[in-house]
């Protein structure tokens, strides 16, 4: 077969190694880790922002859509090609181009992958805060499409807080400088405007980002409960008593049996739920704030509280953590993993919800979440060769985003609304507020073909359907990350 005319004017712009297009080469890319699915024409992997200009050129032309891709571990469809077109995959633009330990900042490019930097900024004494479970596979760029999270964003924020500038061609072609080194650029905010814009406002090609020094002690808790109510009510009294430890965060029993028989991090396969309590920081703040946590999970009658201070203890507990979603596939080959979240004292009956709204539908579901920000992370199992079960997790999932909702929260904690979660946006956002931000997607100069679908409902040729699932294909475990 000839290659398209499309694939031969991107081969002549990026060279012929730089473009994909045989159908089973597409096929990985149909996916990211949520429940959607979207096919592409071709990828173009971009070298530099002189690439993505040209690509952009070249699927104007042919009037095709463009859709930036990071790592592909998007829990919210929003890498996927929703309306065919061209995926820019930014993986080849991974290098760290500059470390200053003394300005505490690094230069990348987008591909670089979140834990390649955190491990260089280790080198010099340093870390880059946002830590999303993901981080052996998403990108810098991904994360900051979706101002991502992580396990230790609580007490320093997500990506948002992390981000001076951002070197970004607009869907126009445009390149552009925004931000810069200091904290504050004067202006409007406009890399506050890109982050967490979920690849709608356009292309970031360069980010210069913070990093924190590491801290001298960290001291880890393992806080056994019999309950989920116990555990979960005292997320809210650790903040409550003046702490926001380093990191905050609940496992369900469905979870750790997923879990350790895998990973073997050391939870116990009867406790109904665990929470992970980080502090750090200097030495004798460690110490005393240690003191308060430990005081508190005993208040709530824990079975059991376990610490550890020795890295390579508290690796294997966070290798348990963070390794928990992929561990799930071990009872269910399908998940729909939600993310809502709530004020944090309505965990508790929140949490009681989702068990019955799970159960109502006859579905297991496991929890494992950053509990310290309210970030709920309801992960529905299933098997999709089970006639009519993908429409009852479905359903199930939109009840309990519904329960989030009425409880005073929101539709996403951290994994944006990319092609999921659209139709939901007018449950939290007026006619006016959706117009005011089309408007802004418009001034950055985006149109129908860039990253289309994606945040709002409707769209030319973007369907509707159940929660903005137009295509209901279902994630399959290790087929879509590699985490
Ligand atoms: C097992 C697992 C655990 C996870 N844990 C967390 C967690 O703890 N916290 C959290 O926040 N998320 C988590 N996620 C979700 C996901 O990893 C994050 O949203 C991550 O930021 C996505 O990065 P990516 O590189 O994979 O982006 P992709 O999935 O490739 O893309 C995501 C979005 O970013 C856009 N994009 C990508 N690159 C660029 C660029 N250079 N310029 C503009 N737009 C771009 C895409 O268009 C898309 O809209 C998890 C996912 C998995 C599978």
């Amino acid at each position: 077969m000839s290659a398209p005319a499309v694939v031969r004017e991107l081969e002549a712009a990026l060279g012929a190694d730089a473009v994909i297009w045989a159908p089973e080469d597409l096929l990985v890319y149909e996916y990211d880790a949520t429940i959607d699915r979207g096919s592409p024409q071709a990828i173009a992997f971009p070298s530099s922002a002189e690439d993505v200009v040209a690509i952009l050129g070249v699927a104007r032309a042919h009037g095709l859509p463009v859709t930036p891709r990071g790592g592909g571990t998007g829990l919210s469809g929003g890498a996927l090609a929703a309306r065919g077109g061209v995926i820019i995959a930014m993986n080849r633009m991974r290098r760290i181009l500059e470390l200053d330990p003394g300005a505490r900042t690094a230069l990348v490019e987008p591909g670089v992958v979140n834990l390649d930097l955190g491990n260089e900024a280790a080198r010099h004494g340093l870390a880059y805060a946002p830590d999303p479970s993901s981080q052996r596979a998403c990108t810098i760029g991904g994360n900051i499409a979706e101002n991502a999270g992580g396990p230790h964003t609580l007490a320093l924020g997500t990506t948002t807080n992390h981000v001076l500038a951002v070197e970004f061609v607009d869907p126009t072609g445009e390149v552009h400088w925004l931000g810069g080194p200091t904290r504050d650029a004067p202006g409007y905010d406009l890399v506050g405007c890109v982050v967490g814009s979920e690849g709608t406002l356009g292309i970031v090609t360069k980010a210069l980002v913070r990093l924190v020094p590491a801290p001298e002690a960290v001291k880890t808790f393992l806080g056994i409960y019999d309950s989920v109510r116990q555990a979960s009510s005292a997320v809210g009294a650790i903040v409550k008593a003046g702490i926001v430890p380093a990191a905050l965060e609940m496992i369900d029993r469905m979870t750790i049996a997923a879990v350790e028989p895998v990973l073997k991090a050391g939870f116990p396969l009867d406790a109904d739920a665990i929470l992970l309590v980080e502090v750090d920081g200097p030495a004798l703040q460690v110490e005393a704030e240690g003191e308060i946590v430990e005081d508190v999970l005993r208040q709530y009658d824990p079975r059991e509280i376990r610490t550890a201070t020795e890295p390579k203890d508290r690796e294997v507990l966070w290798a348990g953590r963070k390794g928990a979603i992929s561990a799930l596939g071990h009872i269910k080959p399908n998940y729909y993993l939600l993310d809502g979240v709530v004020p944090r004292t309505r965990l508790p009956e929140v949490l009681d919800t989702v068990y019955r709204v799970a159960a109502a539908y006859e579905l297991p579901v496991a929890n494992m979440f950053h509990a310290g920000d309210g970030n709920l992370h309801p992960c529905l199992l299933f098997d999709e060769r089970e006639p009519g079960v993908t429409e009852r997790v479905l359903e199930a999932g939109e009840e309990i985003m519904r329960a989030c909702v009425d409880a005073g929260g929101a539709i996403s904690g951290e994994h944006g609304i990319g092609l999921e979660k659209r139709s939901y946006l007018p449950w939290i956002f007026s006619e006016d507020d959706l117009g005011a931000m089309q408007q802004l997607r418009s001034a950055f100069g985006a149109d129908d073909d860039f990253n289309p679908c994606k945040i709002f409902p409707g769209g030319h040729g973007c369907g509707e359907g159940h929660g903005g699932h137009q295509q209901k294909q279902i994630a399959k475990f290790g087929a879509d990350v590699a985490i």
